[in-house]
């Protein structure tokens, strides 16, 4: 018998009768003959509600406390599932994250699992029942109840069905992952087959599939993800290790990111560790420092270019300013709300020629370029946020990507 492992994201268990359908659905499937465990997200809205309260209560809770009332959105999501199942005749059971175990490191509101315990899981299988589990949740050696950072629910669901070695299917509220965002692409087609890589590239660019960790955990246990959607019963996009019939395919997604900052440094000095002594401070902060790119000038003089989100620019700005003082560089200027638009695919390996019709779509529509960086399956570049969903639509359509997949 295989063991399914069946992921709901927050909008598939929003509501009571969302709830009864994951019961309905886990039922069909147990039915079919397969051992069915589920990992459940909080209802829809639920974990930013609880933060909130935390904070209307504390100025700065507590990362330990914190966790202690998030932690309670994915508790009452699977007593519900649980509940609904037995209603309708079914057997079910839920276990909490201290339970399974499912065992993490000491960091409060981002841990880490280290390791997944599949012995109660197992025998409550064995006993007949759907087993429901609450994604996100964990407990150290010492008993703290610990929580895997937002949108963790993705990860615990791959390490579940790692350590079950079971499919893991991902229901969420699209029908799967899609050529560009299909509220910014009209034509956005859905990609039937993609590999762990590129959807890991796609969710760096920006495309809000998966959590990114839970990807990587996907590729290292070679986890087959099935992303789809539990609103319409359609086949979804599969993520698999790469095939060979991937690499025919140039490109495979336009995306972008919104509101994101550039700063650039002038004139900085040619001397060996400035650069480092620039950009410390900020991973100090913990500030996200993407898109960097250094020129040279002639008189040996260098500018360094980055972007961070916007959530970060006061700090990041206040950081740079201080830091460009201190090493002799000369002035720090700033773009607001540019867009980080990418093309990614793993035929880009071995086709050339992905660059120059990305630049040149561009140049046609007049969109200038401010920065450019790659990756062995990615091009990024960097454009004024105003004219970002134009230059997607653009560029989805000069890769060919407009048109139904065969
Ligand atoms: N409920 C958590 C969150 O909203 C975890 C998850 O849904 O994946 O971030
Ligand atoms: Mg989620």
């Amino acid at each position: 018998m295989t063991i399914i492992v069946q992921k709901f994201g927050g909008t598939s268990v929003a509501t009571p009768e969302r709830i009864r359908h994951v019961a309905e659905h886990a039922l069909i499937t147990q039915a079919k003959g397969h051992q069915v465990v589920i990992v459940t997200s909080a209802m829809s809205g639920e974990t930013d509600r609880l933060l909130g309260l935390a904070h209307a209560v504390a100025k700065d809770p507590t990362t330990r406390e914190t966790d202690v009332v998030v932690s309670t959105g994915e508790q009452v999501s699977v007593g519900l599932i649980a509940a609904a199942i037995h209603d309708m005749g079914g057997k079910a059971i839920s276990l909490l994250g201290f339970q399974i175990p499912i065992l993490t490191d000491g960091v409060f509101m981002k841990s880490r699992m280290t390791a997944v315990s599949t012995d109660a899981i197992t025998a409550a299988l064995n006993k007949g029942n759907i087993v429901v589990l609450p994604g996100f949740q964990g407990i150290t050696p010492q008993g703290e109840i610990t929580t895997l950072g937002r949108g963790g629910s993705d990860t615990s669901a791959v390490a579940i069905a790692a350590a079950l070695k079971a499919d893991c299917e991902i229901y969420t509220d699209v029908d799967g992952v899609y050529s560009a965002d299909p509220r910014m692409v009209p034509n956005a087609q859905k990609i039937h087959r993609i590999s762990y890589e590129e959807l890991m590239e796609m969710a760096s660019a920006g495309a809000k599939v998966m959590q990114m960790r839970s990807v990587e955990l996907a590729a290292k246990y070679n986890v087959p993800l099935h992303i789809r959607s539990s609103f319409h019963n359609v086949e979804g996009t599969w993520v698999t290790d790469e095939t060979p019939e991937m690499e025919s395919v140039m490109v495979s997604s336009i995306t972008s990111t919104m509101h994101e900052s550039r700063i650039a440094v002038r004139d900085i000095p040619d001397r060996c560790g400035l650069v480092a002594q620039l950009f410390e401070p900020m991973a100090n902060s913990n500030i996200n420092v993407d898109m960097i790119v250094q020129t040279v000038n002639t008189e040996g003089l260098s500018s360094v270019a980055f972007t961070v989100g916007k959530e970060d620019l006061k700090k990041a700005m206040q950081l740079t300013e201080n830091g460009a003082k201190e090493i002799g560089a000369g002035r720090v200027e700033v773009a607001g709300d540019v867009s980080k638009v990418s093309a990614v695919g793993l035929g880009m390996r071995s086709h050339a020629g992905v660059a120059v019709r990305m630049f040149k779509t561009l140049a046609a529509l007049n969109i200038n370029i401010q920065s450019i960086t790659t990756s062995e399956i990615k091009i990024s570049v960097i454009i004024e946020m105003a004219r970002a969903a134009e230059a997607v639509k653009a560029l989805h359509t000069a890769f060919g990507l407009d048109k139904p997949q065969t």
